[in-house]
């Protein structure tokens, strides 16, 4: 089955296509400046990097051109639209409403609209995206996979704030987490990869990229994790500010003279380690900063390590013990210094890192020593593959229901 995958920003729409027989990427890329001007990008294994720019008013104009370009006589990689059999789109909040993926059928899209308050960043633009899909591809079942859904099992006094329970009742304000395509991924890949079951470990994974969160996931299940009602919580990430004290919030609005919603825009697109450091957001520029002596940049990556090993040592204490920690997503596959200074301070865990190993790139693979008590790995995510199993199971299923009401008829 060929599966479209996409994933809407606000102003930017990635997409891929799998052949979900071979789960090999036949294309993929990305529109970005939706609403500005448009260009987009289209990979294909074999050939250069297509970039064409073209007017994207809209996420409809974009999709459009997506499917022109995958139907594209000489680089294309289907003949017509009906080739393509299913559409995945990455939602991002479900609020408590959705614990796993789902057909979009009208009802459910009014349900994820209803969740638009907690994300109104985020949500919206994901909606603009199935619309558009649906109206091109009216005929092709959708399917929407929650970044919140995984984190659904996490028992309520992991997702209770301190704050009036009636905000909880009244306005679903509580812990949600997000990255849960990715943290579900890499715990299963990591258990499949011992041969081991899901459900026979304690597996602590460190999401850590441009966003960062930390997920407890036991017997296969998201107990705790780091991001909260939005992904502005948890650790220090690139630009977000991760944990702070609240008040913070209003003695900044304060001094700086900024209003709430400028003080947040702070905190999210200005602080974390490019606000520590001011040098930058990614951590390769930080490190080569901090190597010629940047005392900020190297204050900025301690700062960093120091959050990432905080909620790890608390998810050992939330689980009773932990028997992987995996690592994935920009700096968790690729920073071998950062692992390395994580792990450092699990010594009295029994962890022993095996430096060949972390120093090597990009592949699956245990990190730690044979005698090691806990197991490191570094296990690269693929979220629009998880998207693409989802949507394959979902509407295989209603493909066999279909099948059987037409046979009972
Ligand atoms: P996003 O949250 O945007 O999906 P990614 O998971 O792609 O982010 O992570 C991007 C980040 O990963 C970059 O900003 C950079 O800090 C880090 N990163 C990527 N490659 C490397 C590398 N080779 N060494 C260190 N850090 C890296």
């Amino acid at each position: 089955m060929k599966v479209l995958v996409i994933n809407c920003g606000s102003s930017s729409l990635k997409y891929q296509v799998i052949d979900s027989d071979t789960e090999n990427v036949l294309a993929k890329g990305l529109c970005e400046r939706i609403g500005i001007d448009g260009v987009l990008t289209y990979q294909k294994p074999g050939i250069d990097k297509i970039k064409i720019e073209a007017p994207m008013p809209a996420h409809r104009q974009a999709v459009e051109l997506v499917l022109k370009q995958l139907m594209d006589p000489e680089v294309g990689v289907i003949k017509s639209i009906d080739e393509i059999q299913a559409v995945g789109h990455r939602m991002v909040h479900g609020g408590e409403k959705f614990a796993c993926s789902t057909l979009l059928t009208d009802e459910v899209l009014e349900t994820v609209e209803s969740c638009n308050d907690l994300a109104p960043l985020h949500n919206p633009p994901t909606l603009v995206g199935v619309a558009a899909c649906k109206e091109l591809m009216p005929s092709t079942p959708m399917v929407g996979v929650f970044d919140t859904a995984f984190h659904q099992t996490m028992p309520p006094e992991a997702y209770i704030y301190g704050v009036p329970y009636e905000y909880y009742e009244k306005y679903a304000l509580r812990r949600y987490g997000f990255h849960g395509t990715s943290h579900k991924f890499v715990s299963q890949r990591a258990a499949e990869i011992l041969g081991k079951r899901p459900e026979d470990l304690k597996i602590i994974v460190c999401h850590l990229g441009n966003g960062s969160s930390i997920t407890a996931v036991d017997q296969g299940k998201s107990v705790d994790t780091s991001m909260g009602l939005t992904p502005l919580e948890g650790v220090i990430m690139g630009t977000r500010c991760g944990d702070i004290d609240p008040t913070i919030i209003e003695y900044v609005a304060q001094k700086e003279n900024l209003t709430l919603e400028e003080t947040l825009q702070v905190m999210n697109k200005k602080s974390g380690v490019l606000g520590i450091s001011g040098v930058s957001s990614d951590f390769r520029d930080l490190e080569a900063a901090a190597a010629e002596g940047n005392e900020r940049a190297d204050l900025a990556l301690k700062a960093f390590v120091h959050t990432v090993v905080k909620f790890i040592g608390s998810y050992v204490a939330v689980m009773n013990g932990v028997d992987v920690i995996a690592f994935t997503a920009g700096i968790g596959e690729n920073d071998a210094s950062i692992r390395a200074a994580v792990l450092e301070k699990f010594g009295f865990l029994g962890i022993t890192l095996d430096e060949k190993a972390n120093d090597m790139h990009g592949e699956e693979r245990i990190i730690s020593t044979p005698d090691s008590k806990v197991i490191a790995m570094a296990v690269p995510t693929n979220e629009e593959l998880a998207i693409c199993r989802d949507t394959v199971e979902i509407v295989t299923k209603k493909f066999v229901e279909e099948a059987v009401n037409e046979v009972l008829k």
